[in-house]
């Protein structure tokens, strides 16, 4: 264990090391204004704080709430568990993830994923939907609940999960929460088939949006610092900093991109979902040659800035490469 806590304060953890590179220079960061689950976490205002490292440069929560406390903020009934079964958009954005991936998965690679943190079930349905067989691991109990309802084989727990048996395992918004990304990694390694990949998914903290939300606009205006969601995300990947965590643990990204423009409050009205520029819908119609030349502009704008790595969301296909190391 790198963490030590004062025996007096068992709400709040201290990481000595940075968990991206084991460093022990951090420095202390302003701590978000915006807070969610407040109502668990709102008694520790004052004790948390985010970091960042000097070696690496990765940002991270530190001091994070206990295991005890982000155990109760899961449990509760606020949290969502990024339920995507019920978005109209969850089957398109799958299908474009998986597109990506199929392309770069080993024939030998059994298509049978695990979804790790299935949360409502959306994306294994989509996979399904696609003819794979799909399972998930969820702890919560509405996401578990929800995706057993629909028919999806789960457990509940890392311990229960087969050798050996999936030709790819996801993690989407999943891995920023993990209070020990190496340890879960090392779970990955035994449940992977031979030529199975991981593939993660995690809030982009050099997106431009991420960019743009300097602390003092955040206080100014609302315009939430959505990557952060603090204090659950304990820390915020950058394609840097997520290979090196990967890297730290014996594994090599093969492929990376950014997904989502990630600027719907900039300029997309409100309610609808990031990813999609602004829909012409709203606007008197136009004839169809000029439409059709509004949409490539916009195909072309969006596949640039995602080309430049500015997209809202971080996506890493990674493989397995020699043991796990053995300093853990
Ligand atoms: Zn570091």
């Amino acid at each position: 264990m790198d963490a030590a806590s004062s025996p007096a304060d068992a709400d709040v953890v201290t990481l000595t090391a940075c968990p991206a590179c084991g460093g022990g220079r951090h420095r202390r960061l302003a701590t978000p204004g915006r807070w969610i689950g407040t109502e668990v976490f709102a008694p520790l205002a004052g004790r948390l704080g985010l970091a960042g490292c000097r070696d690496c440069g990765l940002v991270f929560v530190n001091p994070r709430p206990s295991s005890t406390r982000l155990a109760a903020f899961y449990a509760g009934d606020t949290y969502d568990c990024h339920d995507t079964s019920g978005s109209s958009s969850a089957g398109a954005v799958a299908d474009h993830l998986m597109a990506i991936i199929e392309r770069h998965l080993p024939e030998t690679a059994p298509r049978h994923v695990l979804d790790y943190g299935a949360g409502g079930g959306g994306f294994l349905l989509s996979v399904r939907d696609r003819g794979w067989q799909a399972s998930g691991l969820e702890p919560g109990r509405r996401g578990l609940a929800a995706c057993r309802a629909a028919g999806l084989d789960m457990v509940e727990r890392p311990e229960e999960l087969p050798d050996a048996r999936f030709g790819l395992v996801t993690f989407h918004h999943v891995f920023e929460h993990l209070e020990a990304p190496g340890a879960v990694l090392d779970t990955v390694r035994r449940v992977l088939a031979p030529g199975g990949r991981l593939f993660i998914e995690v809030p982009n903290a050099a997106a431009l949006r991420a960019r743009l939300a300097l602390p003092w606009l955040t206080r100014r205006f609302a315009i939430d610092e959505r990557y952060r969601a603090f204090p659950i995300h304990l820390a915020y990947y950058s394609r840097a900093t997520l290979t090196r965590v990967l890297a730290a643990a014996g594994w090599e990204v093969e492929h990376s991109f950014t997904v989502g423009m990630g600027l719907d409050e900039y300029f997309v009205e409100p309610g609808r979902e990031a990813g999609a520029i602004a829909p012409a819908a709203a606007a008197p119609a136009a004839p169809a040659p000029v439409r059709a030349g509004r949409r490539k502009l916009r195909h072309r704008v969006r596949d640039a800035f995602l080309g430049l790595g500015l997209g809202e969301n971080l996506a890493v296909l990674a493989r397995p490469v020699g043991g796990p190391p053995t300093n853990r």
